[in-house]
């Protein structure tokens, strides 16, 4: 049982709930006596308060469960799915149909006017066939979120109450898909192409996807059971994320499509702007989430509110960041690069911490500010006017931003503790390798347009852009450009074969021979075909 009165002489005087055990237990607190570890704050209720005043009680202080008191006795208890289960009656009602009043609870609307009617007819495909089994889906997440917030997400998260292996499978038959099942944590991923008619966005994947996970196993092992069951199962998932705005949920079922399902006042804190906690060990559980609460508020303009920022300084203050597993915080520090602005989730964190969980040398400063912004003025230049259009990563180009006051020695040992990818450690190391060289060198007075590329064309395209960035001369950024704009569109005309018939023995001279002609017409002594055999020529005898 969850969230315990604890009685002395009849009165309530305190409450016990499975937090303050796992805190007691974390900081080994085992012999100690209730009263040392449970929560002191009791809110109670009288026997006559009013719905709206237990649902307000809830949300405010974000219990979930409120000892009910007739005159100094305890009466019983109010529990957040006995509110929910009167706001909401319709969903636990089979056929049950909305009454005007709760029309504010059901998000269809929005998304109809939000999604592409592809996905849309999806949702509601995945709803019929979770009728036809006799499932409860439910879209859930980020993508609620976003819905309310009036913006496109395309990123579906699905939980069933049933096997979401075996649905996912139906789902990827019907539409024409193939699964991927983890039969370990009972998920599975239906991949497709992107629906005919549908963007893809920016940074989605080359494949369209949908998440299917299982809710808890209570309506899974007792598929008769009764609605509170199985209510009870989808809170629990949803009491494993991670803030209220990211814990609600959308009915898919054809009787309730689009009928949104909130335990924990997700729909007021997006109202209101505020980045909420579920519980008061969530950073302790998961210290991840300081990074998720930082970049959420960030993106939304919201503000993390006062009790939710006091628990991040507490698992700041206990070490949580050395706690917690390196490649976790990798990929956390990549999505906060990802963001649109991600300077402003960056100055918020040095608010809280410095940046010092990846490196005590990397300073958050008004030069790192001017810094982003001029590597994304780099990255939007390159975008309208390069000539080899290929993907970037920009998250990279700022997080070389972020390095740049660490030696090579310093760095490698970044790349190793958070254990970068391949591809990315060979850029990030190399950048700190050439990108000073190279901004040096470019900046010279006289050069030719074959020094120029032959600085730039072995960096990868993310350095290039960092060095744009860092550019302050004139004619070091014209370089970049005649690179990106000229340079790389050169071709020349002959190839290996014209080479092999003037009598030249394959091997790697071949290649020395390509590139001199190369250089020789980005300089500008090689107009025809026949001038660049003419120069090979030339060249070998
Ligand atoms: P984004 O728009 O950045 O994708 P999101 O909310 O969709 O934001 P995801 O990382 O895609 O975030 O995760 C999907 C959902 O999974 C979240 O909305 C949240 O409910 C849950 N979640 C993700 N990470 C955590 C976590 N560390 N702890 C608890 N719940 C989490
Ligand atoms: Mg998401």
């Amino acid at each position: 049982m969850k969230g315990a009165p604890v009685v002395k002489k009849k009165k309530s005087f305190g409450r016990l709930t499975g937090t303050d055990i796992r805190k007691a237990m974390k900081n080994r607190y085992c012999h100690a006596s209730v009263k040392g570890y449970m929560s002191i704050e009791v809110v109670t209720l009288k026997s006559d308060t009013l719905l709206h005043v237990i649902q307000r009680t809830m949300f405010e202080k974000a219990v979930g469960r409120l000892p009910v008191f007739k005159g100094t006795r305890l009466a019983g208890i109010v529990t957040r799915t006995d509110v929910l289960k009167s706001v909401h009656r319709d969903i636990f009602r089979k056929h049950g149909t909305l009454r005007k009043k709760q029309m504010r609870f059901n998000i269809s609307s929005k998304m109809k006017r939000i999604l592409p009617k592809e996905i849309l007819k999806m949702l509601h495909v995945i709803g019929l066939d979770a009728n036809r089994r006799r499932y409860r889906a439910f879209v859930v997440g980020g993508f609620v979120r976003d819905m309310l917030l009036g913006k496109k997400n395309f990123d579906i998260d699905i939980v069933v109450e049933g096997d979401a292996i075996r649905f996912g499978k139906g789902i990827a038959d019907l539409f024409r898909g193939s699964l991927v099942a983890y039969p370990k944590f009972g998920t599975s991923t239906v991949v497709m192409d992107w629906p005919k008619g549908v963007r893809r966005p920016e940074g989605a994947g080359a494949r369209f996807k949908i998440d299917f996970a299982t809710a808890r196993k209570e309506s899974y092992e007792k598929p008769a059971a009764l609605p509170t069951v199985l209510f009870s199962s989808l809170k629990d998932d949803l009491q494993r994320r991670d803030f209220t705005i990211n814990a609600m949920a959308a009915s898919l079922n054809k009787e309730s499509f689009g009928q949104l399902i909130d335990f924990f006042g997700g729909e007021k804190d997006l109202e209101k702007g505020v980045i909420r906690v579920l519980h008061d060990v969530s950073f302790i559980d998961d210290p991840t989430r300081i990074f998720r609460a930082v970049r959420f508020e960030q993106r939304f303009g919201f503000h993390i509110d006062r009790y939710t920022e006091g628990h991040i300084k507490n698992a700041i203050r206990e070490g949580m960041f050395s706690r917690t597993q390196h490649h976790r915080i990798r990929d956390e520090l990549i999505l906060m690069l990802k963001e649109e602005e991600p300077i402003k989730p960056i100055l918020r964190m040095k608010e809280l911490h410095e940046m010092r969980f990846i490196h005590r040398k990397i300073l958050v400063r008004k030069s790192t500010e001017i810094l982003f912004a001029k590597i994304k003025g780099a990255f939007r230049w390159y975008r309208r006017s390069a000539f080899k259009k290929r993907h970037i990563d920009l998250w990279l180009i700022y997080l070389l931003g972020l390095l740049e006051r660490l030696s090579l020695a310093e760095t490698k040992a970044v790349c190793e503790k958070f254990a970068f990818r391949r591809g990315d450690r060979m850029r990030i190391i190399s950048s700190r390798k050439n990108c000073r060289k190279a901004l040096k060198a470019l900046s010279r007075k006289l050069l030719r347009p074959s020094e120029v590329y032959n600085i730039l064309e072995p960096l990868s395209f993310e350095e290039t852009l960092f060095i744009r960035a860092k550019a302050k001369k004139k004619a070091a950024l014209l370089r970049i450009t005649d690179f990106f704009t000229a340079h790389n569109k050169t071709k020349i005309k002959i190839s290996g074969k014209d080479i092999m018939r003037l009598g030249v023995k394959p091997g790697p001279l071949y290649r020395k021979l390509l590139a001199k002609v190369l250089h020789k017409k980005l300089d500008g002594g090689l107009k025809t075909k026949k001038d660049e055999l003419e120069y090979v020529k030339k060249l070998i005898h």
